[in-house]
């Protein structure tokens, strides 16, 4: 990985803030520079590693990267905070939604990705390899594209690994999240989100997800910012108290997709974060002229992470997700 430094950076891997720019080795990712700010204690420790915009339109996470830049005194910390606030390079200014316009791939699901691959393919293994190399912790900021409201989550792997599932929970417990997901083991089988990626290898990663619409909030850019300081805190390189929570970080042991039966107007009767039982209707789809055509059932017991805002979805596309309580 090469480093292009900002005239009021210091130098790579001294003590001290870094700001500039990372260029990853991989020629299938030339031509295109990360914004990369590192803050090194002078006193060592571990190496957290913070991203956001894998979904550019998730603003509220990429302002709490910025944010985050400004919260860390490498006269006070102990190790490193490494920060990334915009992964989706190809994504900058096009607003796309999910997807890298590069190879049309979500980012996000192409975990752990391969050096020899698309674009997204060698991103994700660029990230995993080079920038997150040494990473005692990778915490990756999302929730909030263009069409769709989240409530306030996290997510880690659950792994046969003792160890490694109460770490990944811990930093999965440090946000002030209404509903904590633990994904089922059966995840780490195919590529997937990077708690899932960095679990097959033995290593640390949470996501946190807040947000709305492609909108600026300040209550989840306050989670974001939030719980990566409660991180940084649990890893030690923060010596200050764990702040209190206010939500009850609910952990729940699976993440279901909820697919729009049929193309239709979506009308919710519930939002993000409530409580659901199986078989509740949560919503209903509608044709122009208003009559019903389907309803939206819960497939099981749990909580709503989050829900599409746009009424018309396609039938088979994402309508919502509910989260089910271990
Ligand atoms: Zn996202």
């Amino acid at each position: 990985m090469k480093l292009l430094a900002l005239q009021n950076s210091a130098s790579y891997k001294h003590p001290g803030i870094f700001r500039g720019h990372l260029q990853f080795e991989n020629p299938g990712l030339a031509g295109y520079n990360w914004p990369l700010c590192e803050i090194r204690g002078r006193k060592s420790g571990p190496r957290l590693c913070v991203s956001a915009g894998v979904h550019v339109n998730e603003v509220s996470a990429i302002e709490a990267a910025v944010r985050l830049q400004r919260l860390f005194d490498p006269n006070e910390i102990s190790g490193c905070v490494s920060i990334v606030p915009l992964i989706n390079q190809p994504a900058a200014y096009r607003y796309s939604e999910y997807v890298c316009p590069s190879d049309g791939k979500n980012i996000n699901f192409t975990f752990p990705g391969k050096p020899d691959g698309t674009f997204s393919e060698a991103l994700c293994d660029a990230i995993m390899s080079e920038w997150c190399e040494d990473a005692d912790c990778y915490v990756d900021l999302h929730g909030g594209d263009l069409r769709e409201n989240v409530s306030k989550f996290t997510i880690f792997q659950r792994t046969h690994d003792e160890e490694l599932d109460a770490l990944g929970r811990k930093m999965a417990m440090c946000f002030d999240a209404e509903i904590v997901v633990g994904l089922p083991e059966v995840h780490m089988e195919k590529p997937g989100r990077p708690p899932t990626a960095f679990a097959r290898q033995n290593r640390l990663a949470v996501m946190s997800e807040a947000g709305a619409n492609g909108l600026l909030e300040e209550e989840a850019v306050v989670f974001h910012v939030e719980g990566v300081l409660n991180v940084a805190r649990s890893l030690g390189i923060l010596n200050s108290p764990i702040s209190t929570f206010r939500n009850d970080r609910v952990v729940c042991k699976d993440y279901l997709w909820v697919e729009c039966p049929i193309d239709g107007e979506f009308h919710a009767v519930i939002e993000p974060g409530q409580r659901v039982h199986k078989g509740q209707r949560l919503g209903t789809i509608r044709n122009y002229f208003g009559e019903l055509l389907a309803a939206v059932t819960s497939p099981e017991a749990g909580l709503l992470l989050w829900r599409m805002t746009h009424p018309s979805i396609s039938k088979g596309s994402p309508v919502l997700a509910v989260a089910v309580e271990e």
